[in-house]
């Protein structure tokens, strides 16, 4: 390894360099002991050296710094203010190169400078000096007003950073700065896209002194920087990219250095991609994180998948990143091998999904059906989370309403055409495949399509006048009472599926665990998520415990009064009335399902089972 201690003239570079080549036994040299004698005649009379008079210096510094190498490796002293410099001196240095630049105000470097007795190099160029220097992204910057043993420490301390990340989109600055402010020293790294060059420089220049940082555009670099086995969060758009990076970062990787894909990557290619990297030695961990741009930058929830041994490398970084339940305790579990902390993730934004609409489709009934305006609706809203009903989203709900720009309500304004990414909709597709139903999760996804098609409804408005009443006459408590009855549902329809794949897979999920993280961090954060943490430690589902099923049945017949009015009223609510359609459904013995089954065989010979015929299957003449 080879560590060069840079920074302008009296920033202590050669005392701390041999300080610190003392402490790692390896040889000391001082750069400005290679200059020519021509450099050091010019720099004595008080000329500033040229980039021309430093080429020679340079090189002939690289030269042997590719010698030391291959020997036991050395600490080097030298100023390195630009970085074409930089460039001469890393040129083909092929392990850690280390850089440490020393930083001070003016006076107090002048004070040391002044302090000199004996040195060539003169005070008055220190101006020169200073309006040269362009500190690299990808250093250790330390304070020189630290005592030299404290600044080698730290030298010693955070040579190689104990994480790396690469992505500085949204969620990847903010984790970055999250893991910063924790003590860790990361290092960052982001493609250099066109238009994109200053990613990774903004980023850096924008740090606080505190946080250690190194940034990087060159992957070679980046994985030099990091300590052996590497850890790397990758948070990169879902997909493609994902898969990119991978491919581009393995040609560094050595083996048992980990990958750990932070995005919303879907639970199968996260499976595939474990597989794949463990043949070339690669560990590759999924891991679910929630809480959008703030969650990640103050605690998000972490949902980690993968080799529960290989977590252990990483698990006090996600600890102390992540939100803290009441207890003070980490919104951050093992959630089990392979796909599953995806898969996790992916049920917890099918839930969010289904939330999200459950409140848009009270403020609608409260908007049409009782006649409220947005200021009541948002008091309303207050007064349900006042009562014990309060969740992350309905508190953001009650802003959203009073929002207002230049006197107007900011949410009338907003086309009601809503979007969506993904995650969504692969809780629905594993639904149909699966066999394992998310009904609200998948109403929820189609509510969101049926709006897209704005103009399409416009059209369908004006064709059609559809005969209904005016008369609502459901109250806001019962609307309150229906809302958290569609919650309570929607919960156990999410729980539940973690609980059939996980069976299914041999995953092991902790339920109640899951629901603790996801009462800090993550979007879904509620007061029912808090109280589910503890009822699903004795109860199989949500629907099974007592605790539920009390405030089902109190909520039941309000839930019916609502849709029912909702529907003389064409309003339409479709996740509400998905969870009443599936409560009564789920616990009623008889469904209509044998005459499906005799319809089935009787057009397609597909056979049915008889109610008093064991396991058998038969198949009847219809005609
Ligand atoms: P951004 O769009 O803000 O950032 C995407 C990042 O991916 C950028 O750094 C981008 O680099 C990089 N990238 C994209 N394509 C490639 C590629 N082919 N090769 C290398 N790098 C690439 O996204 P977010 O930060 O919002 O999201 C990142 C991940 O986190 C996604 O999977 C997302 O679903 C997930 N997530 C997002 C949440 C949110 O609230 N935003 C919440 C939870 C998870 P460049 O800048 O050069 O384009």
């Amino acid at each position: 390894m080879i560590f060069i201690v840079a920074g302008v003239s009296g920033s202590g570079k050669s005392t701390i360099g041999i300080k610190l080549a003392e402490k790692l036994k390896i040889p000391f040299y001082d750069g400005d002991d290679f200059h020519p004698e021509a450099n050091k005649a010019k720099m004595k009379s008080g000329t500033p050296l040229n980039d021309e008079d430093r080429k020679p210096w340079l090189e002939n510094l690289n030269k042997n710094m590719r010698e030391w190498e291959q020997k036991k490796g050395a600490v080097l002293a030298c100023s390195a203010l630009k970085e074409d410099y930089r460039e001469i001196l890393a040129n083909g240095i092929r392990g850690p190169l280390v850089w440490v630049f020393l930083k001070g105000t003016k006076e107090l470097l002048q004070e040391r400078m002044e302090a000199r007795k004996g040195h060539f190099f003169s005070p008055a160029l220190l101006d020169s000096q200073l309006q040269t220097i362009v500190y690299p992204t990808y250093s250790l910057t330390v304070d020189i007003a630290l005592s030299p043993d404290q600044i080698v420490n730290k030298i010693m301390e955070n040579s190689s950073s104990e994480i790396g990340l690469i992505g500085l989109g949204v969620m990847g600055r903010s984790l970055a700065l999250n893991m910063a402010d924790k003590g860790f020293v990361v290092s960052v790294y982001n493609r250099v896209a066109p238009g994109e060059e200053t990613i990774v420089k903004d980023f850096i220049d924008a740090l606080e002194p505190n946080q250690q940082v190194r940034g990087y555009t060159s992957l070679p670099d980046f994985v030099k920087s990091l300590k052996k086995p590497a850890n790397i969060i990758i948070m990169v758009s879902a997909g493609k990219a994902v898969d990119q990076v991978i491919e581009s970062l393995k040609p560094y990787l050595a083996s048992g250095d980990l990958i750990i894909d932070c995005g919303n990557s879907h639970f199968e290619d996260t499976g595939l991609r474990t597989k794949t990297l463990a043949e070339a030695g690669i560990e590759f961990m999924g891991t679910g994180v929630s809480g959008g741009e703030k969650g990640a930058r103050f605690g998000p929830s972490i949902m980690p998948g993968g080799n529960p041994t290989i977590y252990k490398r990483v698990q006090p970084v996600f600890e102390q990143i992540s939100a803290k339940d009441e207890d003070k305790n980490p919104c951050c579990t093992y959630i089990g091998p392979e796909g599953s902390g995806h898969f996790v993730k992916m049920i917890h934004n099918g839930i969010e999904y289904a939330e999200m609409q459950i409140l848009a489709e009270a403020y609608f009934v409260m908007k049409n059906g009782l006649a409220m305006n947005n200021e009541q609706i948002a008091d309303e809203f207050e007064t349900w989370i006042e009562s014990g009903q309060g969740s992350y989203l309905l508190e953001i709900t009650v802003s959203i309403l009073r929002k207002k720009e230049k006197g107007t309500y900011l949410l009338d304004a907003i086309l009601d055409k809503a979007g969506q990414k993904g995650t969504g909709s692969w809780s629905s597709e594993f639904a149909f495949r699966s066999g394992i139903p998310l009904n609200t999760i998948s109403e929820a996804v189609q509510a969101r399509q049926v709006s897209a098609l704005k103009n399409y409804r416009t059209k369908m408005g004006s064709l059609y006048s559809l005969s209904g009443e005016s008369n609502f006459s459901a109250t806001a408590k019962e609307l309150q009472q229906a809302v958290y009855l569609a919650t309570m549902v929607n919960h156990h329809i999410g729980f539940s599926a973690i609980k059939e794949a996980s069976k299914e897979r041999d995953w092991n999920v902790d339920l109640s665990e899951t629901a603790r993280i996801w009462t800090n961090g993550c979007i879904i954060r509620s007061e029912l998520m808090k109280k589910l943490a503890l009822e699903l430690q004795n109860s199989e589902g949500v629907l099974e415990s007592a605790w539920i099923k009390e405030r089902v049945e109190d909520s039941f017949e309000s839930l019916k009064k609502v849709l029912s009015n909702s529907i003389l009223s064409n309003i339409p609510t479709p996740v509400m009335n998905t969870s009443l359609q599936y409560l009564l459904s789920i616990t009623n013995e008889r469904l209509p399902a044998n005459l499906i089954q005799a319809q089935r065989d009787y057009f397609g010979a597909h056979t049915y089972q008889r109610l008093d015929g064991g396991d058998e299957f038969f198949h009847s003449n219809w005609e």
